[in-house]
């Protein structure tokens, strides 16, 4: 008899981002995923359900793919983890040079390796702080962040967040953020020698439901950075690697940051790693004799993991061979139309969409716009209702998100949005 898999969860542990009262009510009984197969996982009694969201954003190239496995395995045979502080290894390495080859104009040449979304935006904070502490602008001290933006959850990347449910401070460690609301703002502002850097989630706020920047205001926020000499922060965590429609969301406004947070997507979705992609210029920011203390005294465990750099190296493989990239566009174009399917549905309100990202939001009425109440959790029901429709995602509030994995048929797609209209039509 295998052991008890639900009873040993539910009696030991702790779900992040879940009402845990509602998790151990004796009649939940949670889904254990126990396969996976492109955008289909299974679980624990056989069901198929539609992965919508990628693994929360993360299975590019959904389940179980061959070149991804076979790299996997293939590094195993080598040795699977290695420190990488003092040590070097051979796929963090190969990985460094193809991340930075990927960057048009080769300005981000440097790659620091941590494990996870969070951990790649406070590298690249505090490397800004550090970097105008040791360079001759102490004052640089103020963060500018966005309304409503998501960068993470350990506490430093929170503080920069401004969704108040996930308890961002606004000021550790002596520096400042300040959120503003638009490119416009950001050009008003004053005492602009005292900020070190903008940190934006670039096209698309994730975390805040899914919302779409106006068109340019990243090219706007770019020029504003470099006429201040502020260094600019791109967090596509979310969107980098094809989510966009392009490798990365900066491309679409032939922006290059200072420094480029990338993580989930990097390893396809398989194992944990992240990298934040920055100048020479910030590089040697950072040299000197060892005991001038300019070393950028940071990093964790599991950073330049072989494993998660093998991964790494076979899902930008993946990218190269099977053409991915030069599909996207119609990919994306299957999406939209998919997406049209649910515009007329009387309770969804708006659909916003960038690349294979789309936000669904539902409500009481369409003309006149009415909203659902935040405490009603209708998007949470109508996500819950989707699993009975083989569907599996998450809302934010009352938008539904859909992010197909990138080799999601036109088939699939549609599948999703069926299931999700059923869904609606269930609880609404
Ligand atoms: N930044 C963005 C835009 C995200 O969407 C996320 C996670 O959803 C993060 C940062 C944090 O990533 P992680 O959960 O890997 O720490």
């Amino acid at each position: 008899m295998p052991p008890d898999f639900v009873a040993l969860d539910k009696a030991h542990v702790w779900h992040p981002f879940t009402p845990m009262q509602d998790w151990c009510a004796p009649d939940h009984e949670p889904i254990m995923l126990v396969d996976g197969e492109g955008c289909w996982l299974t679980d624990q009694h056989g069901n198929r359900y539609l992965d919508g969201n990628s693994s929360i954003w993360t299975n590019i190239h959904g389940h179980r793919h061959p070149r991804i496995h076979a790299a996997i395995k293939a590094q195993l045979d080598h040795v699977a983890h290695t420190s990488f502080l003092g040590f070097a290894n051979p796929p963090a390495a190969q990985l460094a040079g193809e991340l930075t080859a990927l960057i048009p104009g080769g300005r981000l040449n440097k790659v620091f390796y941590t494990d996870n979304g969070s951990t790649a935006i406070e590298s690249a904070v505090r490397m800004s702080l550090q970097y105008w502490e040791q360079n001759g602008s102490p004052q640089r001290t103020r963060i500018i962040s966005f309304d409503a933006a998501y960068h993470g959850d350990t506490l430093g990347a929170a503080s920069l967040g401004g969704i108040p449910l996930f308890k961002g401070s606004g000021n550790q460690f002596g520096y400042a953020v300040q959120r503003i609301s638009s490119a416009e703002q950001l050009e008003s502002l004053d005492d602009v020698t005292s900020i070190a850097a903008v940190i934006i989630e670039p096209l698309i706020q994730g975390a805040a439901g899914m919302r779409v920047w106006p068109q340019g205001m990243l090219k706007q926020i770019e020029t504003w950075c470099r006429a201040h000499d502020v260094f600019l922060i791109l967090d596509e965590v979310m969107t980098g690697f094809g989510r966009t429609g392009k490798m990365f969301a900066c491309e679409h406004e032939d922006v290059v940051p200072d420094f480029l947070c990338l993580a989930k997507g990097l390893t396809g979705g398989y194992l944990p790693l992240a990298a934040t992609l920055t100048t020479q210029r910030v590089f040697d920011g950072f040299l000197g004799d060892a005991s001038e203390g300019r070393t950028f005294f940071y990093g964790h465990s599991y950073a330049g993991s072989q494993l998660g750099c093998a991964a790494a190296l076979a899902s930008l493989a993946v990218f190269r061979e099977e053409r991915l990239l030069e599909q996207l566009p119609a990919k994306v174009t299957s999406f939209t139309s998919v997406l049209d399917t649910l515009r007329a549905h009387p309770h969804v309100i708006d659909i916003r969409q960038c690349g294979l990202i789309a936000g669904i939001e539902i409500g009481k009425s369409k003309d006149p716009r009415e909203e659902y109440p935040a405490a009603d959790r209708m998007g949470v029901k109508a996500c819950l209702a989707a699993r009975r429709h083989a569907l599996l995602t998450r809302p934010v509030v009352n938008t539904l998100v859909l992010m197909p994995p990138l080799c999601a048929t036109e088939g699939e797609m549609q599948r999703m949005a069926e299931a999700l209209r059923a869904s609606i039509d269930e609880v609404c």
